[in-house]
């Protein structure tokens, strides 16, 4: 009930009309709201209470390298990335963090080296995730400073390259750009759950990242978690948390925990029983929508799409094509400002120009609820009409 209130507050608070034809739709930011009709079907499974006098300790299990990790989280992402698939988690240290943004920062953070004489390149590839300049750089850090486009990185030296796959904004599936030792890869795994792209092979890299906000819609809870190899980076990375946030709430690692153990047990059950995986619901609504996407910028010759190829999934022992999590759009002819261009039409997006890459294309989120998807499918066929 809170959050579907929640979500038309937000709606009419937006709107310019509220509820009306005309309000502005806010794509621009990756909100996972469409998959509330999946958790408010799964009812109480979900659900959990906590009393008042639990959980008032700093500390989870002091044994362990990330002190503030939850047993019962961690369990949950080792059954989880077994059940699909995605990642290696045998030989890993797990270190939980508020969303995956806060292992960003932790990851650069353990990664740069206190005693080198300049702060370490971060590196991604055009079009990269449009927050890592700003994280790597609104500190000011002496350790480490944003470097720009991995493609055409070619100072001498040790360097961080942030490997996003399947990426954000475009959607493809990436691996290091910069050809050359000494450096060190940061996964940044947010989208590689099957409903965006196929499973080729469990992930096997030194640091990977993952996050609720993507892989079951639960951005809210800010929950992330890396899967690190060595254990000194795992050490430093749980250093860097505890000077940061000291841990990570506990009630939100329990939540997740539920939540991952109701993902996991809906895959195993769904051969039993009639219940659906959570994956198979996701996976569907999302190429539906890819379909209705397509289908509307076809019908005319003002933006284009990118392609892809289909490849072999794993988890759904099929071959499937990628359908990300945003759409990747560019604008034909002389369109040269596609933001403001859509801006115009009512349909809010993030210019290229956020992402290193051209402003002939936006990126538009493909999470959000039904109602705000189907308004923009009508809005981009109407302005194809038009022009
Ligand atoms: N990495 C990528 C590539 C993302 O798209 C996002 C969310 N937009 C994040 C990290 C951060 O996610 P969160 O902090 O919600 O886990």
């Amino acid at each position: 009930a809170i959050s579907s209130s929640t979500s038309s507050l937000m709606n009419s608070t937006r709107a310019d009309h509220p509820g009306g034809r005309d309000r502005m739709i806010k794509l621009d930011h990756g909100d996972p709201t469409m998959y509330e009709i999946f958790w408010r079907e799964m009812g109480d499974k979900t659900t959990i209470i906590i009393p008042g006098w639990q959980f008032l300790s700093y500390f989870s299990d002091v044994s362990n390298i990330c002190w503030f990790l939850e047993a019962e989280f961690a369990k949950e992402v080792v059954r989880l990335h077994k059940v699909v698939g995605n990642a290696v988690t045998e030989g890993r240290h797990i270190v939980v963090g508020t969303g995956s943004s806060q292992l960003i920062l932790a990851a650069l953070y353990a990664l740069s080296s206190p005693e080198a004489t300049e702060p370490i390149s971060v590196v991604s590839a055009i079009p990269y995730y449009s927050c890592y300049p700003s994280m790597a750089n609104y500190q000011k850090s002496g350790l480490y400073k944003w470097a720009g486009d991995a493609e055409s990185f070619d100072k001498d030296g040790p360097y961080i390259e942030l490997v996003t796959s399947p990426n954000n904004p475009d959607g493809y599936t990436r691996v290091a750009m910069v050809n050359r030792s000494q450096g060190l890869l940061i996964h940044d795994l947010a989208y590689y759950w099957p409903q965006y792209t196929p499973i080729s092979s469990p992930s096997d890299h030194d640091l990977s990242l993952f996050t609720v906000s993507k892989s079951t819609g639960h951005a809210g809870m800010r929950i992330g978690w890396a899967l690190v190899k060595d254990k000194e980076v795992a050490k430093k990375m749980t250093k860097f948390i505890e000077l940061n946030t000291i841990g990570v709430s506990k009630d939100s690692q329990l939540r997740a925990a539920k939540v991952l153990k109701a993902v996991s047990d809906s895959c195993e059950q769904e051969n039993s029983q009639d219940g659906e995986s959570f994956f198979k619901f996701s996976y569907m609504l999302m190429t539906q929508r890819w379909k209705q996407l397509r289908a509307a910028v076809e019908a005319g010759g003002l933006f284009t799409l990118p392609q892809f190829s289909p490849s072999f999934c794993t988890f759904f022992g099929q071959e499937m094509e990628p359908q990300p999590a945003f759409a990747w759009l560019k604008c034909e002819g002389d369109i040269e400002d596609c933001e403001s261009f859509l801006r115009e039409h009512k349909i809010l997006t993030r210019g290229g120009g956020h992402f290193g890459a051209s402003l002939k294309y936006v990126r538009i989120s493909m999470l959000d609820t039904d109602e705000t998807f189907l308004q923009l499918i009508d809005r981009l066929s109407a302005i194809q009409r038009q022009e």
